[in-house]
């Protein structure tokens, strides 16, 4: 088997001398353990700042050692007997074509009639956190007035369609013409194309004349001024992630901060996992949704798992639509 490991810790945007790509020895399985033949591996923004030796709600990736994240596969052999050889489970094993683990540690594959990769996705980690983001850390309600940024993403594309589900109005904003065309079909009232735009102030301005109740934040820099340039009286923001920062060395510059005072503006941030012991919520309204058509799924798929680093690093670039997945 072969895995993926942190060669070096990146300095600003990671390159491909930063990973290695390793033999790693067979061994037998201990009592309560599980061999898994990864069929799809996740990468994620927030790897990038496991990258880094800073102290974090998740720890670091130790130089020389395989990295991990989210994976989906096969149960090849199994010792515990919970878990049968054929078995469908998600774990966090990834950056390597096959996984050792303890069973408890392996999860098999809720009931519900989406394929075996949506559970990274839009029914997984993602779907979650736009779940819960936008409903309870944001408290979005009918009627309210929705931005979302990196809207043609895994966790924006999720939240846009939440959102139209409960009947807010959302503008979501993305980079390029094509982007922004995938994130109206899903439904979102107005698309800001932000590469094209010149300012994201000024955009959201123009799209939001009375303001926004809720902003879903997954960039911070310009779009995170540019919403609480726009938030109305007791806005409710969403600081689910950065990205626009993640691979920066200085600190951002933000004009219109001090409305939080002005517009008494409530902003909270969040982990995903705080939400784990509610995940029945999260699969209960989406399977509704499901059910009634009313989600649209979109992946990006590389091939092998030596396409997993580039993977990563064109997340930073925009290089994908929904979901970034690498296929084994
Ligand atoms: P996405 O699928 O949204 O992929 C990242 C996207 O971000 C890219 O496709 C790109 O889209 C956009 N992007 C990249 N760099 C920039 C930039 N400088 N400015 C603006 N947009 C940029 O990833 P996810 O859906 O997995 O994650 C979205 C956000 O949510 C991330 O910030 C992530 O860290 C955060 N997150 C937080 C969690 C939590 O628990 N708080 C859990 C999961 C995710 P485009 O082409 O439109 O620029």
């Amino acid at each position: 088997p072969r895995a993926w490991t942190l060669a070096a810790r990146p300095q600003g945007a990671p390159k491909p001398t930063d990973f290695a790509l390793i033999d790693v020895p067979a061994h037998d399985l201990a009592p309560g353990e599980i061999r898994v033949r990864n069929l799809w591996l996740s990468v994620d923004p927030y790897m990038r700042g496991r990258m880094n030796d800073v102290k974090s709600y998740v720890p670091p990736f130790q130089l020389g050692e395989p990295m991990s994240g989210g994976a989906v596969g096969e149960v090849v052999e199994s010792r515990d007997p919970g878990l049968r050889e054929g078995d469908l489970v998600q774990h966090m094993s990834g950056w390597r074509d096959e996984a050792v683990l303890p069973a408890a540690e392996a999860h098999k594959l809720p009931d519900l009639p989406v394929e075996p990769q949506a559970f990274l996705g839009q029914f997984g980690m993602p779907g979650m956190t736009a779940y819960f983001g936008l409903l309870d850390v944001a408290a979005a309600k009918e009627g309210d007035v929705v931005f979302v940024s990196a809207a043609a993403g895994a966790v924006g594309s999720t939240v846009v369609q939440i959102a139209k589900a409960r009947g807010m109005t959302v503008i979501g904003s993305a980079g390029g013409a094509d982007k922004a065309a995938y994130v109206r079909e899903l439904g979102a009232d107005a698309v800001i194309d932000y590469k094209s735009v010149g300012s994201v102030v000024r955009a959201l301005a123009a799209e939001a004349p009375g303001g926004i109740d809720v902003y879903f934040d997954n960039v911070g820099g310009d779009h995170l001024d540019a919403a609480f340039a726009a938030a109305r009286s007791h806005a409710r923001f969403a600081i689910c992630g950065m990205i626009d920062i993640y691979n920066d060395v200085k600190p951002t510059e933000l004009r219109y901060l001090a409305r939080v005072i002005g517009a008494r503006i409530t902003v909270r941030g969040f982990i995903v996992s705080d939400y784990l012991p509610r995940a029945g919520e999260f699969y209960r309204d989406m399977a509704g949704w499901l059910a009634q058509g009313r989600l649209k799924r979109d992946e990006t798929v590389r091939e092998g798992l030596e396409a997993t680093p580039q993977a990563f690093m064109d997340l930073f670039t925009g290089g994908n639509t929904g979901k970034m997945l690498v296929k084994l």
